[in-house]
């Protein structure tokens, strides 16, 4: 048995850490319960991590809970909302008529969640925060994809536009209902902060952690972009072998036998992507943030302080990328997808905005708050492909007069 002594802000504790377990054992006191999370973090986390127990709170007062933290209660709310649910009927890049079997939303954000948890542990930062967050990330995004934003950017240009990073924001804050005495999940303002900053990329420097997950959005869509468009056959593995950072992914770390199946090269290709990318993360700041150990996360955005990867691997990604933009999100077949999508989301736009009447009775109440030119965005940006589909089914190829709601 080990006993170690912490000061958690002005909390002398003897800690076992031999039983770490504190949340199932309800023999212990809540008080003590309420304070094992904290303690925990005092014990894992590096100094410039993002304590639970500095959270700035909730906009409507809640009291702690016993054993979850308050990052740990943000994880769960938003796995729990609707909007998270949705995101398994919302394509990441390639639509539910091309195939089953590869990435949606949903698939997408459990991949960015598991990466940035990587990072995050490696770098000791609060994982409770950065899985909250990468949970968080995508639930704004309306249906069809990149082409779907664009068209209700477009629909609403004279209203602010569309953002799905704004519109996650508007989701969690007012239009997700799980109390019965204020709208919203009431997040942290941490989580909330990050977010917007996702919107905007003004401001202060955001939290490590909001920085981790931001990496690992793009880490996984790099990788999971060009294995879903392999095997789709929109592209084949050849034409990667000739990027730097394809031949990177290769030649690293696990070895591929000569003669191996392309299916096999595809998927040693796919995973070894991540882990060069995020093993490059990890090598470029690992050095800077142990020279910053002792300084806390308010010091470090104040500082300024920025994960970067290598600049070696920074020019790879750029021609990675744009090998994936004109290559894949180009592609003739995708294209023709997206702009049938986009001519739905479009169509619908503008007969609900004509007909208000035909809205669902919560967001016809929205209107009067919003403006129908938002609200009937905000209908449209909620719905799933599928769901988008029969609407525009009902709706606009059989004249209907009564759209459903998603809730
Ligand atoms: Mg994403």
């Amino acid at each position: 048995m080990q006993m170690q002594k912490t000061l958690t802000h002005g909390l002398a504790m003897a800690i076992d850490t031999d039983k770490m377990d504190f949340s199932t054992d309800t023999r212990m006191p809540s008080q003590q319960r309420t304070l094992a999370w904290a303690t925990r973090e005092e014990q894992l986390l590096a100094s410039y991590a993002m304590f639970s127990i500095r959270s700035a709170g909730r906009r409507y007062h809640e009291p702690p809970h016993m054993f979850r933290g308050p990052f740990q209660r943000d994880r769960d709310r938003v796995l729990h909302s609707s909007a998270f649910r949705r995101l398994s009927g919302k394509m990441q890049v390639f639509t539910g008529e091309m195939g089953d079997y590869h990435r949606t939303r949903l698939t997408h954000t459990h991949e960015v969640a598991t990466i940035a948890r990587t990072i995050g542990r490696a770098l000791r930062l609060n994982e409770d925060l950065i899985e909250a967050l990468a949970l968080l990330h995508d639930i704004g995004h309306p249906p069809f994809g990149h082409s779907g934003e664009d068209a209700l950017d477009e629909c609403l240009k004279d209203e602010g536009g569309f953002s799905h990073n704004r519109f996650a924001l508007t989701l969690v804050e007012e239009l997700e209902m799980r109390y019965t005495t204020y709208p919203g999940l009431n997040l942290s303002k941490e989580l909330l902060a990050g977010q917007n900053f996702r919107t905007t990329h003004q401001g202060e420097t955001p939290l490590l952690e909001v920085q981790v997950v931001d990496w690992a959005d793009s880490i996984a869509y790099n990788a999971h972009d060009a294995d879903d468009a392999m095997k789709l056959g929109l592209l084949h593995f050849s034409q990667l072998q000739s990027l730097d950072l394809a031949r990177r992914a290769l030649d690293c770390g696990t070895a591929y036998a000569p003669g191996s199946t392309e299916r096999a090269l595809r998927q040693v290709l796919v995973h070894n992507l991540i882990d060069v990318q995020v093993g490059d993360l990890l090598e470029n700041v690992q050095s800077r943030l142990d020279g910053l150990q002792g300084l806390d996360s308010l010091s470090i955005s104040q500082l300024g302080i920025q994960l970067n990867m290598s600049d070696e691997v920074l020019a790879e990604r750029e021609q990675f990328g744009k090998f994936l933009f004109d290559n894949v999100y180009r592609h003739p077949q995708l294209v023709s997808v997206r702009s049938r999508a986009a001519g739905k989301v479009t169509q619908l736009f503008e007969r609900l905005t004509e007909h208000p009447e035909y809205l669902p009775t919560r967001f016809l109440d929205r209107a009067q708050k919003v403006g129908i030119h938002r609200a009937v965005g905000e209908y449209i940006a909620g719905m799933t492909d599928r769901f988008c589909d029969a609407e525009h089914r009902q709706i606009i190829e059989l004249g209907g007069t009564q759209a459903r709601d998603w809730f």
